[in-house]
């Protein structure tokens, strides 16, 4: 016998995609935040060592003068990364996200309301040294950036398709190391276009600024 008032109810929840619809709603409002005060916002991802900060650090080297430039540091536990390019003039905000291995967009938010965005007109995010979860969270930025390092191994970008898919520009970092490490950059360049074919690389020194210039043209500052 059943009776329709008394029946029992599974409520089915994708959980992933609650988590990321929720984190896709925060990305929007950021990016309408981002806008109406006339910032171009720039995430910048890739793995612990692969030269996030050196590259932060030479951008506001080459545009501080032009824009009033933030910085957000997307760290577990240190203000190392912040501290060095707060180094360079540019003011720094840290994130620290515990045990959190990426920045999500309401982490981005919180710290959005912490300063007066009038002030700027250029932000730079350097999330979590990983390169698996950052790329799955949109922060609302304009420009997702990967960066690879040749110092990492031919098999970065064969082994994280998805996040190269998810990018929209890709730096190839530490090109002076090339010749040391008889490293093969066309090969990982391939590996690239096999993801994307229309991905825009770079190859880039954050040491030595060469292919910074063509990068920055590119983010079009
Ligand atoms: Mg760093
Ligand atoms: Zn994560």
């Amino acid at each position: 016998m059943t009776n329709p008032e008394n029946e029992s109810k599974t409520v089915n929840i994708d959980i992933r995609k609650d988590l990321f619809g929720a984190n896709e709603n925060a990305a929007a409002l950021n990016a309408e935040i981002f806008k109406k005060h006339g910032i171009v916002a720039v995430d910048i991802m890739g793995s612990v060592g692969t030269g996030k900060t050196q590259l932060i650090e030479s951008l506001c080297e080459h545009l501080r003068g032009k824009y009033r430039i933030l910085m957000f540091a997307g760290d577990l536990a240190t203000t190392i990364d912040a501290d060095r390019v707060a180094s360079h003039g540019v003011d720094t905000i840290q994130i620290n996200t515990g045990t959190a291995c990426h920045l999500d967009a309401r982490m981005i938010r919180v710290a959005l309301q912490k300063v007066n965005l009038a002030d700027y007109q250029l932000v730079f995010i350097e999330n979590v040294g990983n390169l698996i979860c950052p790329a799955g969270y949109s922060l609302g930025v304009d420009k997702k950036v990967v960066v690879v390092s040749v110092t990492e191994g031919p098999y970065m970008v064969r082994k994280h398709p998805l996040t190269i898919k998810h990018a929209d520009m890709i730096i190839i970092n530490k090109i002076d190391l090339v010749d040391a490490l008889e490293f093969d950059v066309d090969a990982l360049e391939a590996d690239i276009r096999e993801v994307d074919a229309k991905m825009p690389v770079f190859r880039v020194s954050s040491k030595t600024g060469e292919g910074i210039d063509k990068f920055v043209e590119a983010l079009n500052l």
